[in-house]
């Protein structure tokens, strides 16, 4: 999405860096040149991070999602020759993107491997989806390793647990989401997973100022809902409303600890939608899995119809 634009008509400063804490007690957002930018209301959408990214070498991050820029560049750079992708993490980052670049090049262009402690694909799903991806990925030539751990990602490649050396051109660490640092550089309250704690009303506990969101939030009652976009797109509506109410209380002079906010709701269950490159998608919904064609045009009927509110040309 061209954020400049969306900022250019919508009225918004855009400073192009990144936030490295959030001053609690001046209410400034400082950034990574040293900017602070004052604040009488904020909102943390930040994202998390690749878990146990210290051991990813230089390997293409899942998270944030635009470091797989990197992997699009190098799949599209025309080597020549054979080329070996060794993905860390066969959950739903890792797998998907196994199966898409799986069915977009032949196994003599480019020898994929999967790399997944667990003893199946998709451990978060149903066992039956994890089954079909590992059919899917083994008739395409890729080479699924189960029960295997990463320790690290290097320059030549992936060292396992035990000492095994994989070689790879190009690594891709879709190891989960791990938690972004900025909440505990700014000394935010967290759980135990490295969340920002917020409330219903998606306020960050005890800065009546500050709302947080997405895979960086963690909501009282929710904590343990999956770190997925079908949540963070459902709480932006209720980021809006609430902080519009909290910015009126500014204007107003009102003060903002009295301010009452909309409580958000999650969805009962959350949709997961997996593309296998081909013709079909993966669904999980809660513990029931089900596939099918009808799978793959709802997902890119419903990307795409969102992602072209922001953007006509998508
Ligand atoms: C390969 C892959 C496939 C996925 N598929 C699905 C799917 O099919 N369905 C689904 O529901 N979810 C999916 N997810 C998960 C989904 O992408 C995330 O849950 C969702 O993007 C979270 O939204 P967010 O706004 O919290 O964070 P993000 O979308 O990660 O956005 C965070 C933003 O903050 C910016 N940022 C980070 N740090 C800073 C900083 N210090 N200063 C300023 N800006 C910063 C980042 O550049 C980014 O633009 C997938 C994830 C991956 C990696």
């Amino acid at each position: 999405m061209d954020l400049l634009r969306l900022a250019l008509a919508a009225r918004v400063r855009l400073v192009p860096e990144r936030a490295t804490r959030v001053d609690v007690h001046t209410r400034e957002i400082v950034t990574e040149s040293g900017e602070r930018v004052p604040a009488d209301v904020a909102v943390l959408d930040v994202g998390g991070e690749s878990a146990a990214r210290e051991h990813a070498g230089n390997a293409v991050l899942a998270k944030p999602a635009l470091s797989l820029a990197r992997l699009g560049a190098w799949l599209d750079g025309d080597s020549g020759q054979a080329r070996t992708l060794v993905l860390v993490g066969g959950g739903a980052a890792g797998t998907e993107i196994a199966l898409n670049v799986s069915a977009r090049f032949p196994r003599e262009a480019l020898r994929v491997t999967l790399v997944e402690p667990a003893d199946r694909l998709l451990p978060e799903f149903s066992a039956s989806l994890g089954r079909r991806a590992l059919q899917l990925l083994r008739e395409r030539g890729v080479d699924v390793r189960l029960g295997a751990q990463a320790e690290t990602a290097h320059a030549r490649g992936v060292t396992l647990r035990g000492g095994e050396d994989l070689h790879a051109d190009a690594v891709v660490w879709a190891t989960g989401t791990g938690p972004h640092p900025l909440p505990r550089a700014s000394g935010l309250p967290l759980t135990h997973r490295g969340l920002v704690r917020v409330g219903r009303d998606l306020r960050v506990e005890g800065s009546e100022w500050l709302l947080a969101s997405g895979d960086c939030a963690a909501v009282a009652g929710h904590e343990h809902l999956a770190r997925s976009g079908v949540h963070a797109v459902k709480q932006g509506p209720a980021l809006l409303a609430n902080a519009d109410l909290l910015v009126r209380a500014v204007e107003r002079g009102d003060d903002l600890a009295r301010v009452r906010l909309a409580p958000w709701r999650p969805y009962p269950v959350a949709p997961y939608l997996v593309s296998t490159g081909a013709s079909e998608a993966l669904c999980a919904l809660g513990p029931v899995g089900l596939r099918g064609r009808a799978f793959l045009a709802l997902k890119h009927r419903a990307d795409g119809r969102w992602l072209r509110r922001y953007d006509p040309n998508m």
